[in-house]
């Protein structure tokens, strides 16, 4: 049995969802006006409750809430939680018949009670948003005030750009680790026999999912092989990393009974088209100089003639 290498035990991935939200004629009201430190609500026009944020239906009679109100930028702290990223209060504006839960700022949380009067504290600069009304602060004198009509509201806000990130690990376990050690420090790439069938695979595995039996020997393969089967990409679509056409193909290493998938490169977009690459064709890894421990490692494999 070949020793093994120390494995690369994990490796850092990121999601990112980049989107848009459309906000609505009452939210996108209520957000367009924080930047002019103005909390706008909407009153329900058959059962008169008000909310805020400004809703353009009723949550609890489902009427319409067509008329918007300014509501006062003070209330009273009804509820409240503690996280790791601040508290998080439900606060009861005057005037309003449902709590907004927002942040709320202080030193000493010890200080919270149900029932203080809070009011608002707003960012240094707005960027039409939800942040722009920082959070809530205690405010002990401040009066009880009423809601008023709202007059000469700016357009609302139609559409917000928001970016979800997801970091996460990847756990290679020892057959994966195993190979992307060997990519990243020696351009070495491994698979393993199977000792009933023979079978050399790649990636390397526990088991032989063939036989059902446990795998055995670490073989070094070759970085050349032939194309098992391919196919021209012409489309285009987002997250692409290359511009069509280009060859994507499955690929069987000299000695591997397996294939992995990968481009084949260093053509001209007349030779990708006109089918330079099909089943037969000799292929060899160009490495990267990045060595991150994948097989993005190989930048695409090369066509080389039959007689190398
Ligand atoms: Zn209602
Ligand atoms: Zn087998």
């Amino acid at each position: 049995m070949t020793t093994t290498p120390e494995t690369m035990d994990f490796k850092n991935f990121q999601i990112a969802m980049p989107y848009t939200l459309t906000a609505g004629h009452a939210v996108g009201s209520f957000l367009a006006e924080l930047a002019h430190q103005r909390i706008i609500g909407a009153r329900c026009a058959k059962c008169d409750t008000v909310r805020v944020p400004a809703q353009d239906f009723c949550g609890d009679c489902g009427g319409e809430s067509n008329e918007f109100v300014v509501v006062p930028p003070t209330g009273t702290l009804t509820a409240w939680t503690v996280t790791d990223q601040g508290i998080i209060g439900l606060i009861a504006l005057d005037g309003t018949s449902v709590p907004l839960l927002h942040q709320v700022i202080t030193a000493t949380p010890s200080d919270l009670q149900v029932g203080m009067r809070v009011k608002a504290t707003w960012a240094a600069e707005p960027v039409g948003a939800m942040m722009d009304l920082a959070g809530f602060v205690s405010a002990p004198d401040a009066p009880v005030a009423q809601v008023e009509p709202a007059v000469d509201l700016s357009s609302p806000i139609e559409q917000l750009d928001y970016r979800m990130e997801l970091d996460y690990e990847h756990a290679y376990g020892h057959f994966y680790g195993t190979l992307f050690d060997g990519i990243k420090n020696s351009r070495r790439i491994r698979g393993v026999r199977c000792p009933s069938c023979r079978n050399v695979l790649l990636p390397p595995r526990p088991m032989c999912e063939a036989c059902y039996v446990p795998t055995g020997d670490w073989i070094d393969l070759p970085d050349t092989g032939i194309v098992q089967a391919c196919s021209v990409v012409h489309i285009e679509f987002v997250g692409q990393r290359i511009p069509p056409p280009y060859v994507y193909a499955e690929i069987v290493l000299e000695g591997s009974s397996t294939r992995l998938i990968h481009t084949v490169g260093g053509l001209s977009a007349e030779e990708a088209r006109s089918g330079a690459v099909r089943p037969g064709t000799r292929v060899k890894a160009v490495w990267s100089d990045r060595r991150t421990g994948g097989l993005s490692d190989i930048d695409y494999f090369e066509v080389v003639a039959d007689h190398e």
